[in-house]
């Protein structure tokens, strides 16, 4: 495994890596979750390349960015197990040197939910992963269902800035009591660990309805919410039952929808989703 930490070398090494080349974009604190990714990526490629970038132009002023957990020895070693041939742990100054001005900004998909939530948010995200990809030039790049509208966000980006890369997604990696993977979790209290799974039981249950033949999307999104609303240690920030494409707010579930939310236990906001409704 080839560690890399300057664009070039990462260039280079790509130039005498066997094609295709997979990218998992990742902010380390790798878990579960990161190792699907990579796994994926090895799988469907001859090279597996992982990057590994807390990126300060997606966290908000108020975010933590400073306190976001970072052990890059510990990562390296996961990646080692999970596979990945090459590695790039850029430092910041090398993403963002002296002078840096040029931004990209995802229209609509990238405006409602955590766009709104997170000003600016998106626009990190879009930056940062435009340059990843260019750099690196993969065949294929791997994101996580877990942030599901990051990935209608990085597919639009893909698309509409010729990048070239197949966009793959994997399915949510979960707690055995359903709670999905995230580096954030490590910031709940033993009894906020305890009360957080509710949000997976919450989606569940507004699936539930659907597929019990409700279609009103206001019921669907009551029905996630009253399940949250009974655990004390929860406060909600938004939920959704969108259109899976569009991100567009539904009033009636009849085609394939993302329902998704994202709730606080203490400081620590934690997001899920699941899709749901297939349609006629
Ligand atoms: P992050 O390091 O949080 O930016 O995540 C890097 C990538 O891993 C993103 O594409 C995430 O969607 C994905 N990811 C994070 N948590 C999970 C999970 N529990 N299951 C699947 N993918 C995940």
């Amino acid at each position: 495994m080839f560690v890399a930490v300057t664009a070039s070398e990462l260039r280079r090494k790509v130039r005498l890596s066997e094609r295709p080349v997979g990218l998992a974009p990742t902010m380390g604190a790798l878990h579960e979750g990161h190792a699907a990714l990579v796994r994926q990526a090895r799988a469907d490629n001859a090279t597996a390349a992982v990057s590994i970038f807390v990126n300060p132009t997606q966290f908000g002023p108020g975010g933590d960015f400073g306190a976001y957990p970072r052990d890059l020895e510990a990562d390296l070693a996961r990646l080692e197990e999970a596979g990945a041939d090459l590695v790039f742990a850029p430092a910041v100054g090398e993403m963002y040197p002296d002078g840096f001005d040029t931004y990209v900004d995802v229209g609509g998909v990238a405006a409602p939910l955590e766009g709104k939530a997170r000003p600016g948010h998106f626009r990190g995200v879009a930056t940062v992963v435009c340059k990843l990809l260019t750099m690196t030039r993969p065949d294929r790049a791997y994101f996580g269902q877990k942030d599901a509208q990051q990935c209608l966000v990085v597919k639009r980006l893909n698309a509409d800035l010729n990048l070239g890369a197949q966009i793959v997604v994997v399915p949510t990696v979960r707690e055995p009591d359903g709670l999905a993977l995230s580096s954030r979790n490590v910031y709940l209290s033993p009894e906020q660990r305890g009360a957080a799974p509710v949000l997976y039981r919450s989606l569940q249950a507004g699936r539930r309805l659907v597929c019990q033949g409700t279609s009103d999307a206001e019921a669907v999104r009551r029905r996630i919410r009253g399940v949250i609303e009974r655990e004390p240690l929860a406060r909600i920030d938004y939920v959704s039952v969108a259109d899976a494409c569009t991100l567009q707010e539904l009033d009636r579930v009849d085609r394939p929808a993302l329902a998704s939310l994202a709730a606080y236990f203490g400081e620590t906001r934690l997001i899920d989703n699941v899709i749901i409704g297939g349609g006629p």
